[in-house]
C-alpha cells in the first residue's frame, strides 16, 4: 500500500507510468530500506494536481498517493535494492540534463540579438559574449569525452556532476546576459524581430533557465558530490 506525495513531477499530466522510490524497510540504514516501483498512474488512489511555473505553463505537477495497491509485477528489481537503480538514473539524467545545448542555443539567440543591436562591437559586451562561448565549448569538450565512456559501455563517474553544474550556471549567465543586451525590452513581454529574420522574446529562456540549477540535484548538492567524491574533502 503506497501512501504519500511527490512535488515537482514534470509532466505527470501526460505520464502513462510513475516510478517511486518507496521505503520499504525502515528497520535498516536509509539507502538500504528503498525499493523501485513503476506504478500505472491510473491506479486507483493517485491525483495528480498541476503547477503553473513562473512562465504560465503546468509543466509539472504534485501528485498524491492514497492507498494506492500494485501488483508484485509492479517492482523493478529486487526489494530493498531501490537505491541502487535510483543512483544509476540519476548519473543518466545527470549526462541529459548537463547537455551544453541547453546554454549553446540560448548562446545563438543572443549572437543574433546582439547583431541586431549592434553590440558584438562594443568591448565589453564582445568580452562577456566570448568568455561565454569559450566556456560553452569547454562544456561541449566535456559533455563528447563523457559520452564516449558511455559509449564504450561503462559507468559514468561523479565528474558528470561538473557537467551538470557547469551547464546550468552557463544557461543563466547566457539568459542573464541576453536580458541585459535586450535593454529596456529585457524584462517585458516584448516581441523582438531579429535581423536573421527570426523573433525573440528575451524573457522566456530568462525564466527557462532559472530552475535549471535545482531539477536533476540543486547545484550546491552537485558541489557536495565534487567535494566529497572528487576532491576528497571532508563531508
Ligand atoms: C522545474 C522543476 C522540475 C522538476 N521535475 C522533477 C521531476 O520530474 N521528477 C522529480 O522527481 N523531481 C523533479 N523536480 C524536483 C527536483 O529534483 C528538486 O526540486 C531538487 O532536487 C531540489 O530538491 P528540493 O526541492 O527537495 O530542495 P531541498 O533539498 O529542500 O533544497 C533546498 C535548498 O537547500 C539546498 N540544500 C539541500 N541539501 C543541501 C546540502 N546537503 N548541502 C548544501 N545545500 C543543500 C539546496 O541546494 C537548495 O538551495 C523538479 C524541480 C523543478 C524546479
Amino acid at each position: 500500500m503506497i501512501n504519500g506525495q511527490k512535488i515537482w513531477t514534470t509532466m505527470a499530466q501526460q505520464a502513462n507510468r510513475i516510478f517511486l522510490l518507496v521505503r520499504t524497510d525502515k528497520s535498516v540504514k536509509k539507502q538500504n530500506g528503498i525499493s523501485f516501483l513503476l506504478v500505472p498512474m491510473d491506479s486507483p488512489g493517485i491525483t495528480v494536481r498541476p503547477i503553473d511555473n513562473i512562465g504560465g505553463y503546468s509543466e509539472f505537477a504534485e501528485v498524491f498517493f492514497d492507498n494506492v495497491r500494485v501488483p508484485r509485477t509492479a517492482m523493478v528489481g529486487e526489494v530493498n535494492q531501490g537505491w541502487t537503480m535510483a543512483k544509476a538514473l540519476l548519473g543518466a539524467e545527470r549526462i541529459l540534463l548537463g547537455s551544453p545545448k541547453l546554454a549553446k542555443f540560448p548562446l545563438q539567440r543572443l549572437e543574433a540579438l546582439a547583431r541586431t543591436f549592434g553590440l558584438l562591437d562594443e568591448p565589453v559586451f564582445r568580452a562577456r559574449f566570448v568568455r561565454l562561448v569559450m566556456e560553452v565549448e569547454d562544456m561541449v569538450a566535456l559533455y563528447v569525452r563523457l559520452l564516449e565512456v558511455l559509449r564504450r559501455g561503462n559507468a559514468l563517474g561523479e565528474e558528470v556532476s561538473v557537467l551538470k553544474l557547469a551547464v546550468t550556471e552557463l544557461f543563466q549567465q547566457v539568459t542573464d546576459l541576453m536580458l541585459e543586451a535586450a535593454g529596456e525590452y529585457g524584462g517585458t513581454d516584448a516581441v523582438l524581430p531579429l535581423a536573421d529574420g527570426s523573433s525573440l522574446k528575451p524573457v522566456n529562456p530568462y525564466y527557462l533557465s532559472r530552475p535549471a540549477t535545482i531539477y536533476g540535484g540543486s547545484s550546491e548538492v552537485q558541489r557536495n558530490i565534487l567535494a566529497k567524491a572528487l576532491l576528497k574533502l571532508p563531508g
